[in-house]
């Protein structure tokens, strides 16, 4: 007996096989079930609702937040040969009323939705009168509270269930960890919804930690050296810092363009427009970029300065490499970042509550950062799930760090914060150690303190490292009222009294210039062998000029993975063509020939 979901899979997405639960969560939706589904960015969710839609009577109604994405998405589809549409803010009247008139008549597979357009009075009496096949929340973390995506809007979807109570729902997200996994369901209404929780691991992405030396973008380009020419994101702290990045590193020959709430929305939504079709585009953005962004060919996240939290790093991270294909995550951090985070946690307008909920946030993050374990168990154990460790693909796994007895310089540093008055950064106090002759020494006397150079074994970068590890393990924190001064912790008097041992990172060494920084490897990219690259060339050519043509992302006409495929398989004819994973019939129909010309055009 054949199987329609896996016929669809085929003969439409051109997928030969469904991927880890995609079978069984198709199959529940396509019963009439609810389903809350747990997959990592890239899992390939989009299918999960997108085929028990063209399998069910009546229009699959798609609620998302994201505005933006939604033409792309659509326009994804249609070049499937599915029927689908979108409705938000960004249409006007006339194209609006065509779509409600579509889906009245029955003539939608998918038709995507904002919430708060799907939630006035008008919108859901169309509804009323319309045929729907289920009801689909993507990004469901969007109705925590807790989270960093949070949409009071999405509270009031229960709405879906008590005026529908009998067409099935399926909420989505890539954020999994327990609590917010349980106030989706709570929220949402869906207690009694099959759970699909699937492993988060990304075996392809490799994780990199480096320790930021002065601001961090020197070691941002030589990071980038190794992705010359490949689309990539990195992540700034604020709006200020993403123009200053994205300056040096257009100043350095690279494609950079920045990307902040704070931006003309049009500029923005134009940067954005670019990077999506535009090979190779380096964008400079603060967290305001990214929810959503489908682009598969991302191949590098790198974060040049700290992120909030463990989620917020994954989400961020997960954005690359979702081809399946090798992508590098670079994360840099110095002492700066944790004091800077800390002072505007503490700071900030929130309550108690969340602010101790932050700040655990940020210490498990830092924890994160400063460990020598694999990355990846380390990541994964955050989000409940177990990894063996030695990943082969993180850099803890690929170069292990060693360690040292941190015990006695722990004492000296912690001592001579106290002795000058737990009032100074952490290069005063260096100072003090070290025994400087500086000015501020000085004036406050503090060549005459008992801690006055017993420091002079360690140099200034081992002894920053001292530091960023006392404040990341909680030895010592920034005082608020003292904008960058540290002060001793509850925890502080074990070590001080000699009770507790330490022990270190040591530093990796300052790279030389215009070297990379060592076991800054690049990620191995796939090799052709001269004629496929030929080939690969000639039809990136083609796919580049086909979507400008159509006003698409190259990626919507064909995946550089599909490219790839052909380019090796160098078919003679549509039927071998059409046996490459990722040709769905209506792509065959369309671009099979104009492939076939371009192959035959680039044979040498
Ligand atoms: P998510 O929404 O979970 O981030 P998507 O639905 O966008 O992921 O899918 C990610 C990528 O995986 C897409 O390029 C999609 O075409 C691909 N994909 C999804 N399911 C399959 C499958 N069964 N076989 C091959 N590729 C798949
Ligand atoms: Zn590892």
């Amino acid at each position: 007996m054949s199987d329609p979901a896996l016929d669809l899979l085929r003969r439409i997405f051109g997928h030969p096989a469904f991927r880890g639960e995609q079978a069984q969560i198709v199959e529940h939706v396509t019963g009439g079930g609810d389903a809350l589904v747990l997959m990592p960015t890239g899992g390939g969710k989009s299918l999960c609702y997108q085929l028990p839609a063209l399998l069910r009577d009546g229009c699959g109604l798609v609620v998302s937040p994201l505005i933006a994405l939604m033409q792309d998405q659509v326009e994804a589809l249609r070049q499937l040969g599915v029927r689908a549409a979108y409705l938000n803010s960004t249409l006007d009247a006339a194209t609006a009323a065509d779509v409600e008139h579509q889906l009245l008549a029955g003539e939608l597979d998918l038709l995507y939705v904002a919430p708060e357009r799907l939630l006035t009075g008008r919108f859901l009496s169309l509804l009323e009168r319309a045929r729907i096949g289920l009801f689909a929340i993507d990004e469901a973390h969007c109705v925590s509270q807790w989270g960093h995506d949070f949409r009071p809007e999405y509270r009031q979807l229960t709405v879906l269930h008590e005026r529908w109570p009998d067409i099935p729902r399926i909420a989505l997200t890539a954020t999994a960890d327990a609590p917010t996994r349980r106030e989706i369901a709570e929220r949402l209404a869906l207690e009694d919804a099959r759970q699909f929780v699937s492993s988060f691991d990304r075996p392809n992405l490799r994780y990199r930690v480096v320790h930021k030396d002065g601001a961090g973008v020197r070691q941002l380009l030589d990071f980038l050296a190794g992705h010359r020419g490949e689309s990539g994101i990195v992540y700034a702290f604020s709006r200020k810092r993403v123009e200053s990045v994205a300056e040096q590193l257009q100043a350095a020959g690279i494609k950079a363009l920045p990307y902040h709430a704070g931006m003309d929305a049009q500029v923005r939504a134009g940067n954005q427009r670019r990077f999506l079709q535009e090979d190779g585009v380096v964008m400079v953005a603060t967290i305001a970029f990214g929810m959503g962004i489908d682009k598969p060919d991302v191949r590098f996240v790198a974060h040049v300065d700290l992120p909030k939290s463990i989620e917020g790093y994954y989400q961020e991270t997960g954005r690359a490499g979702r081809d399946g294909e090798p992508a590098e995550l670079w994360l840099s951090y110095g002492l700066g970042d944790m004091v800077n985070l800390r002072t505007m946690i503490q700071q900030g307008e929130a309550g108690e509550e969340r602010k101790r909920l932050e700040l655990g946030k940020l210490d498990a993050l830092l924890g994160y950062c400063e460990s020598t374990q694999c990355r990846r168990q380390a990541l994964l154990g955050w989000f409940g799930e177990p990894h063996p460790g030695a990943c082969g693909n993180c850099d803890n796994c690929l170069e292990p760090p060693s360690s040292w007895d941190g015990t006695q310089a722990a004492r000296k540093a912690l001592s001579c914060v106290y002795r000058t008055g737990q009032r100074f950064g952490a290069g005063h106090v260096i100072d003090v150690l070290r025994g400087a002759d500086t000015e501020k020494v000085r004036q406050w006397g503090h060549e005459r303190v008992s801690t006055f150079a017993i420091g002079n074994d360690l140099d200034e970068r081992q002894w920053r490292g001292v530091f960023r590890q006392l404040v990341a393990v909680g030895l010592l924190e920034a005082d608020v009222e003292h904008h960058g001064a540290l002060r001793l912790t509850a925890a502080s008097g074990p070590v001080l009294r000699g009770e507790r041992e330490l022990r270190f990172r040591h530093e990796a060494p300052k790279p030389a210039r215009g070297r990379k920084a060592r076991g800054a490897t690049t990620v191995q990219m796939i090799e052709l062998d001269v004629d496929s690259q030929l080939r690969f060339d000639a039809l990136r050519h083609w796919r580049a000029t086909t979507a400008r043509e159509q006003n698409v992302p190259a990626y919507v006409i064909f995946h550089d993975s599909t490219l790839r495929a052909i380019a090796e398989a160098a078919p003679d004819d549509l039927d071998e063509l059409g046996r490459i994973p990722g040709i769905g019939a209506s792509k065959l129909d369309r671009y099979g020939e104009a492939v076939l010309q371009h192959l035959f055009d680039s044979a040498p």
